[in-house]
């Protein structure tokens, strides 16, 4: 599992050379090569950067003090005022901006209607001890997450919902791929996400004084009956296919269930955990 956090790139001094804007006209250009390749998890964790696409997640990204590494613009808009701000506020941070052609664009975004603007970030989790969350705060911890959509949905949910992080346990899927940074709508930016094993997430729990929530097909008790507002609360959530593993399950102070009508099994991961969320929300804020 990478580890941005203590993995770090090599350091880099306080600040940084301005960057330089240079034309890019061909898809077979090394750099767009390179970055093309950041489709590839193997690719994104080997140099721990990635793709956001679109002005609007660029702005986040830089509005959240994300370290950019290129940004990559329509030559054909690069005369647009809020782009041509970007682009020098990219040079400012000791970034190079490269314009391209349409071909470019369409090769690094692999889309038929590339948008204008695509930054490649450097990659950022925190540890699990870094999430500070207090009496009526909330935590989403989620056991091998699979589907990228998912994770993405989640991540901009809990956002919405106020929660303090978002903590991956075992091998889940890339939260820095791009339809898991796509489906986010720009909350990987403002949401501390962290990564552990099972085995290490098993050893901080026992340190946790605050509520561990698990949410189980199972569950004894109905899902709106905890105090989730009393106590730091940390919600957990189950694989899609396999549900909550038994070891995680088994260190749940409560395992609840949202009670369903109709004829489908379960709901779907982001669904259940929206679910989850507001519901906490609602009690935290005494609603
Ligand atoms: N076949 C799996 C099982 O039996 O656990 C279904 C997993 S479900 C698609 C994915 C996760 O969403 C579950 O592990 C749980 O965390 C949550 N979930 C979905 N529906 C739920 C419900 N009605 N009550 C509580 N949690 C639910």
């Amino acid at each position: 599992m990478p580890d941005n956090h203590s993995k770090s790139a090599p350091k880099k001094p306080e600040t940084r050379a301005p960057g330089r804007v240079k034309a890019v006209t061909s898809p077979a250009n090394p750099i767009v090569k390179d970055i093309r390749a950041l489709a590839q998890k193997r690719h994104r964790e080997e140099t721990g950067l990635f793709l956001a696409e679109g002005l609007k997640l660029v702005i986040d990204a830089l509005d959240a003090g994300w370290e950019i590494e290129t940004l990559v613009i329509s030559k054909a808009e690069a005369g647009g005022e809020l782009l041509g701000k970007v682009a020098a506020r990219t040079v400012a941070l000791g970034a190079d901006v490269l314009e391209g052609n349409n071909k470019v664009l369409q090769a690094i975004t692999r889309k038929d209607n590339p948008q204008n603007a695509v930054g490649i970030f450097r990659q950022k989790t925190v540890p699990i001890e870094r999430i500070a969350f207090g009496s009526g705060d909330v935590v989403v911890a989620l056991d091998r997450v699979r589907d990228p959509g998912n994770l993405g949905t989640i991540l901009r949910t809990a956002d919405a919902a106020g929660a303090k992080g978002v903590v991956l346990i075992g091998d889940t899927v890339d939260p820095f791929s791009l339809e898991a940074v796509r489906a986010t709508m720009g909350s990987v930016f403002s949401m501390p996400l962290a990564r552990i094993s099972e085995a290490d997430f098993l050893a901080w729990r026992k340190g946790f004084r605050g509520l561990l929530a698990g949410t189980h097909m199972s569950g004894a008790v109905d899902y709106r009956e905890p105090a989730y507002g009393d106590k730091p609360t940390m919600l957990l959530m189950g694989n899609e296919q396999a549900g909550l593993g038994d070891a995680l399950a088994g260190t749940c102070d409560v395992l609840v269930r949202i009670p369903q009508a109709g004829r489908a099994d379960s709901l779907n991961l982001a669904i259940a955990t929206g679910v989850m969320l507001f519901e906490a929300r609602r009690k935290a804020l005494k609603l």
